[in-house]
């Protein structure tokens, strides 16, 4: 998606600070971050969001969740983190391409806001 800020980051033509990368997603610090570690994972290829997750990605989206356990032991997150898929209005999704946040290096609270 041309107008699309995360496959503008997926591309390089925004640069951002890469924490992994493969043929099929990219983890990046988030430029916000609400905890000491505060990253993105993308797939490269422009979903809008979880909602519009089908069958044919699912390979891609177990891809995704198992890697993010090697980017938590990258990060040195052994006492434990939070993965976070904000979904649409109610959920908060303000970029329009799916992302799991993995935050850690604080205890976190619940509920969230
Ligand atoms: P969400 O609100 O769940 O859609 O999360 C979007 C996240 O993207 C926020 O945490 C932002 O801080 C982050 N973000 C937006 N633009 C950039 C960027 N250019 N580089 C890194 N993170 C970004």
């Amino acid at each position: 998606m041309s107008d699309c800020i995360f496959c503008k980051i997926a591309d390089k033509e925004i640069p951002s600070t890469t924490v992994y990368e493969d043929d099929k997603i990219l983890v990046f610090r988030d430029a916000s971050p609400q905890a000491p570690e505060h990253v993105l994972m993308i797939p490269k290829k422009h979903i809008d969001s979880l909602d519009e997750a089908k069958p044919e990605d699912s390979e891609l989206f177990s891809h995704m969740v198992l890697k993010v356990k090697d980017i938590a032991a990258e990060l040195g997150l052994e006492n434990g983190y939070r993965v976070v898929i904000n979904t649409g209005e109610d959920g908060q999704q303000s970029v329009k391409h799916l992302h799991f946040h993995i935050l850690g290096k604080r205890k976190m609270t619940w509920p969230p806001g």
